[in-house]
């Protein structure tokens, strides 16, 4: 529509810590506003009197601003639409409720859940669609009236309008057709007086100016109800994108009970944002390009069309490949804040040393846990040897690491003239030098190169790791 900015939104029920799955949507409906240059808002579906709402509202607004995921318009920030949570918007929900009711378009509902649930199940055991029935459709006024007066509880319904077809253009899934005969009438107030789901996001969708609702596939037989509800409001519809949903390897979809790590999970366990960025970006949708991509330049190549029907099938594997290309892409600076904020690092290097640590051990570190690692292996005590190291240690022998020492107080440069030199007197040559040389200065048989590793140990810590593994060799 012509003078409404392109407008997408993440619209979280904050019940719990994001997952991967939550994020995704956010991160596909940034993505969308930033390639369109439009706008992304963030709203908090807060209506329910749910446990724990603020501290779930305030750790979702942080992990979506951790993942670079800023909202144009929201908490926080503002904007000409708000409140921006639901639980403030109470007063505009009840002149949307008074008007649809004033125009007999809801009615009040008194079926207990009891009655409701015997309702469905009868409805199963005959074939039909579970749903209502339309018992309290037909009440007069002067029942409603009279059972409102004796303080019946009641919630508010929507009445569907009789058969008509409902219909829309999906930008994931194609046209979708839907027959109101098979809505039954939903409820758009509980009988405590908050709003119900369909209600105040639809309302809400539409009050706030949002042109495409991007959300799980889940929600696809929600949307005839809103759209209806919206025609019925006056108010105008946004196009929609139902999205396929992310599956385990089980095919079950991704949640916190089938072992989805949470965002704060991964970022505590050292994942980049740009890792995640890039991988869910790709997940379920494909770019031409496999090369690392900043947020901006995932924007520009996220194409709605492009977005699978099938569902997505989260691959650990994958999200560590990106995690690994980040990592290489990443600053030294930017390294060294990440491993010291996530692991001891920072008290085990030497400050002065620390972006030369960064330098060596770089292409060996994926999560800061392996920084830690290494920083243990080059700066801790001497003589921890993985069990591999030892046996290569004890297999090589004392001599050579008797020469090995020698050769220290002679030829203390470069690593490249002091191995031709301990070559010669050993005569050790390639592997059987190099292995076992690696293996008493890191105490591992794999890892950084050597010429790096003994620039960043030096001659004080070389000697120790020597005098180590000549040791072992005589144990
Ligand atoms: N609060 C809803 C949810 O978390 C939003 C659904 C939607 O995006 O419309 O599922």
């Amino acid at each position: 529509m012509s003078g409404h900015p392109f407008k997408t939104r993440f619209a979280p029920s904050p019940t719990g810590l994001l997952h991967l799955g939550n994020i995704r949507t956010a991160l596909f409906n940034w993505l969308l506003a930033r390639r369109h240059g439009g706008v992304f808002l963030l709203r908090l579906e807060d209506t329910d009197a749910m446990r724990g709402h603020e501290k779930y509202a305030v750790a979702l607004q942080e992990d979506l601003r951790w993942l670079g995921l800023n909202w144009d318009e929201g908490p926080g920030v503002g904007g000409a639409h708000g409140p921006y949570a639901q639980s403030e918007r109470g007063g505009i929900y009840k002149e949307y409720f008074e008007h649809l009711e004033r125009q007999g378009l809801a009615y009040p509902c008194f079926c207990t859940e009891h009655e409701l649930a015997i309702e469905r199940k009868v409805a199963i055991a005959a074939h039909r669609p579970p749903r209502y029935s339309g018992k309290c459709r037909g009440l007069t006024p002067d029942a409603v009236r009279a059972r409102l007066a004796k303080g019946e509880p009641a919630t508010l319904r929507f009445r569907i309008p009789g058969a008509r077809k409902v219909g829309f253009d999906d930008k994931v899934r194609g046209p979708q057709v839907f027959d109101t005969a098979d809505i039954g009438d939903f409820v758009i107030r509980r009988s405590d007086g908050t709003p119900a789901f369909f209600f105040c996001n639809a309302v809400d969708d539409a009050l706030m100016g949002v042109t495409l609702v991007v959300r799980g596939e889940d929600h696809l037989t929600n949307t005839p109800r809103q759209i209806l509800l919206l025609e019925a409001l006056g108010l105008p519809l946004p196009e929609y994108a139902h999205i396929a949903l992310v599956v385990g390897q089980d095919g079950a979809p991704l949640s916190k009970r089938t072992g989805s790590k949470s965002v704060e999970e991964l970022r505590a366990a050292g994942y980049l944002p740009t890792a995640l960025n890039n991988y869910l970006a790709r997940l379920g949708h494909t770019y031409e390009s496999n090369a690392l991509m900043d947020s901006e330049t995932l924007a520009a190549g996220f194409v709605v069309e492009k977005l699978h029907k099938a569902p997505a099938r989260f691959d650990e594997s994958l999200l560590r490949h990106w995690q690994a290309e980040a990592v290489k892409h990443a600053t030294a600076e930017e390294l060294w804040q990440w491993m010291s904020s996530r692991s001891r690092v920072g008290e085990l290097v030497p400050p002065a040393m620390a972006l030369d640590f960064v330098h060596t051990v770089r292409e060996n570190v994926t999560f800061p846990a392996d920084a830690h690692n290494w920083a243990q292996s080059l700066f801790g005590p001497p003589q921890q040897f993985a069990p591999e190291a030892k046996a290569l240690i004890r297999a090589t022998g004392s001599d050579f690491f008797g020469y090995a020492r020698q050769m220290l107080e002679r030829e203390p440069g470069e690593f490249k003239s002091y191995g031709r030199a301990l070559s010669e007197v050993s005569g050790a040559k390639g592997k059987s030098l190099y292995m076992p040389l690696r293996a008493a200065l890191t105490g591992e048989t794999h890892g950084p190169e050597m010429d790096r590793l003994w620039k960043l140990l030096g001659r004080e810590r070389i000697k120790q790791r020597l005098d180590s593994a000549f040791e072992l060799c005589q144990s």
